[in-house]
């Protein structure tokens, strides 16, 4: 290839990977350009953890297409993904009750409702301090530090040629000037992530594009946790749209800030997913355009302590800690725009990046858009 190809993708997070996968699994000639000389943003950082059913109903058709390109991904390119769901365990009355709303909304194929002694075994914490739950089963799990490495491989071997350490400073009519010269090609997806605002600063303004900051740590993983786990919690049933959409969603929320005001203080979601390293637990969000790199202990702690308690873990051992950060927006959760014919800008600009990623590969290539976003 010389410095022209059919598709050029800025950013090798997973939204660019996913759509260099798609694009190459097309026929078309790929080159894919980061300032990094590996994947070590947003899609290394998360939970690996691809949440479809607590999406809302609006972006459902774009979550199954990502389910799809998830697993025929794992499976060609040979990484691990976990067909294992996700559990939910209830420990009051309303977030109960939240989940039968949303099982009898979703029905049995996407929300089964558990008992407490099931969701209990489930985890692996007999003396969970729980009241019932649900297992969501069409959720999948990934390790997001093998993903997207794995994939940028599996395709450079296979003839897509990755640019590394090469800042994109401006994108135009099917032409990339970077810092080591320019680039053309038929179309360009420009995947840049929080960095949205460097590239198409008019783009990133008009939709309010911030940086979202989470504390995270890995811990290790006690035996009796699966290392297949994912687990949400009663935060996360406030802050994920598919949930949020239930009757009972406000009640919830007010229960919440009653019962738990530090959680909701650091709006946090409180969730824990397993790695082959250890259990991933967060997060908190906060929000700025230039955030500080400092990670809270008190955040970190009060996020650590409230996770053990329901895996019934007494002193978890930390091996990481780190802030992760995604672009963030308030008044929209996916930026997929055109600002001309051969320029397609593609930005998850919510913490479901992982999730609805292959989807929004096949969004960008095809021009399709999603109703009601
Ligand atoms: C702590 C945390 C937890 C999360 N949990 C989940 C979860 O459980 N489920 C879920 O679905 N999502 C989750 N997310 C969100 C998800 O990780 C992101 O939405 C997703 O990874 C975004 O992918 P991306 O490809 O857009 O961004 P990134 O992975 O950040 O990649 C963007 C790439 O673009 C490159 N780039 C940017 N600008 C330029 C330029 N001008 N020139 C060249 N290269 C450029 C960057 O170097 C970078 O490599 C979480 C995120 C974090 C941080």
């Amino acid at each position: 290839m010389d410095n022209s190809s059919d598709l050029l993708v800025i950013g090798s997070g997973i939204i660019g990977l996913a759509t260099a996968y798609r694009a190459h699994q097309q026929g078309q000639t790929v080159r894919v350009i980061d300032s990094n000389d590996r994947p070590v943003g947003a899609s290394i950082q998360n939970f690996g953890h691809a949440c479809f059913t607590g999406q809302d109903d609006l972006i459902q058709p774009v979550a199954e297409r990502a389910r799809s390109g998830w697993l025929e991904a794992a499976r060609e390119v040979g990484f691990w993904a976990a067909e294992s769901g996700t559990h939910v365990p209830a420990v009051t009355e309303l977030e109960l009750q939240v989940l039968r709303e949303f099982a009898e909304h979703r029905g049995p194929e996407q929300v089964r409702l558990l008992s407490r002694d099931e969701v209990a075994g489930r985890i692996g914490h007999p003396g969970l301090p729980s009241i019932g739950g649900a297992h969501l089963p069409l959720d999948l799990r990934v390790n997001p530090r093998e993903a997207a490495p794995a994939l940028a491989r599996w395709l450079s071997a296979r003839g897509v040629d990755f640019v590394w350490d090469t800042r994109v400073t401006a994108v135009s009519g099917g032409t990339a000037q970077t810092s080591r010269g320019d680039y053309t090609a038929r179309q360009v997806v420009a995947c840049p992530g929080d960095q949205l605002g460097q590239l198409f600063p008019e783009v990133a303004a008009r939709h309010g594009v911030r940086v979202c900051t989470l504390v995270m740590s890995l811990i290790e993983r006690p035996a009796a946790v699966p290392a297949d786990l994912a687990l949400l919690t009663g935060t996360s049933l406030a802050r994920y749209d598919g949930f949020g959409a239930m009757p009972s969603i406000g009640a919830l929320r007010r229960e919440l800030a009653a019962r738990e005001p530090e959680l909701v203080g650091c709006i946090a979601n409180l969730m824990v997913t397993g790695i082959p390293d250890g259990l991933l637990i967060g997060d908190s969000h906060a929000y700025a355009h230039s955030p500080e790199p400092f990670i809270d202990e008190d955040v970190a702690r009060l996020l650590l302590d409230r996770a053990s308690a329901i895996l019934g873990i007494g002193t978890p051992v930390v091996r990481q800690r780190w802030l992760g950060r995604y672009a963030d927006s308030a008044s929209t959760n996916l930026i997929i725009e055109r600002p001309d014919d051969r320029t397609t800008v593609a930005v998850v600009t919510s913490g479901i990046g992982m999730t609805l990623s292959f989807g929004i590969a096949d969004l960008a290539l095809s021009g399709e858009s999603v109703p009601g976003y």
